[in-house]
């Protein structure tokens, strides 16, 4: 077992304002979701959350903005965020989450300090026409290579539960794999009543057994990590992730979705004997 959990808090710094089409998406505007939407969050309440998550044991803060990719302006805002929590919060590693990126991009958001870059495949490239017609997988792909380039950690996973075959499932982790992430963040499938794909059918038991196929196709990844639908996909068994190869987790609030208090994932991970990483390896 693995005795050491990284944790990580998400920050929506831009919330809901997406033109693209992902069927899973309730920050896409063409879905009318009933979520809170917002361009930018005032810089003092993303100090206050980098605060809150530093000291309830997160190692990792994720500034993540809802669009296709980057441009000037969102580039901008990232990196002066970037700048103001590194000096706010030093002991936080900051990642991007900002969609397709290019190399420049990349180094220009390294420079202001961020760390790790997350990007994901999302799911196989053969199903992924059926989830998004707005822009390919191979985009998602080249954001990914780019960010190894740019000497940014990676950090690359997808989602299950979206409709998706075992052999896509196969087919995302051997891509994920190709890609020699450092960090695999797993999502379940979370329906929100305005989006038409059909409610994640997988259950608990399927749900583990695809933590522990992720863990065994990607070995050499430092952190697999249970990320969005947690709470919702294994209810009173999520101790067991990590029996099945998890070693990091989501604390706190998701994009669009409330996690549970970050105590009570605390008061987990004590239970069982596992300690909070307190730095990265
Ligand atoms: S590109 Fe990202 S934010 Fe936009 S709809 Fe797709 S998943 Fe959502």
């Amino acid at each position: 077992m693995n005795k050491e959990i990284f944790l990580c808090s998400i920050c929506n710094i831009n919330s809901g304002t997406c033109k693209e089409d992902c069927k899973f998406c309730s920050q896409s505007v063409r879905y009318k979701a009933d979520i809170d939407r917002y361009k930018q969050k005032d810089i003092d309440k993303i100090i206050e959350e980098a605060k809150t998550a530093r000291d309830n044991g997160a190692l990792g803060f994720c500034l993540v903005t809802a669009d296709k990719g980057l441009n000037d302006k969102t580039l901008d805002f990232v990196c002066n965020t970037a700048r103001v929590l590194t000096k706010e919060v030093p002991e936080l590693r900051l990642i991007a989450c900002n969609g397709t990126a290019s190399i420049e991009q990349l180094l220009t958001l390294k420079e202001a300090g961020i760390k790790a870059y997350n990007h994901n495949l999302e799911t196989s490239r053969d199903f992924y026409p059926q989830i998004c017609t707005t822009h390919s997988w191979e985009e998602r792909y080249e954001t990914c290579q780019n960010v190894n380039k740019s000497g940014l950690v990676l950090i690359t996973g997808g989602i299950f539960g979206l409709g998706e075959t075992q052999q896509d499932r196969i087919s995302m982790l051997e891509s994920l794999k190709s890609l020699n992430p450092t960090s695999v963040p797993i999502n379940f499938y979370h329906h929100n009543e305005a989006l038409e794909l059909q409610p994640n059918s997988l259950s608990t038991d399927e749900a583990l057994s695809l933590v522990k196929l992720t863990r065994e196709t990607i070995p050499n990844a430092e952190r697999i990590m249970v990320a969005g639908g947690r709470e919702l996909m294994f209810g009173n068994r999520q101790n067991e992730i990590f029996d099945y190869g998890a070693n990091s987790i989501v604390i706190g609030n998701y994009l669009t979705t409330s996690g549970r208090i970050m105590s009570k994932d605390l008061d987990m991970l004590k239970y069982l004997n596992l300690e909070v990483a307190k730095k990265v390896k």
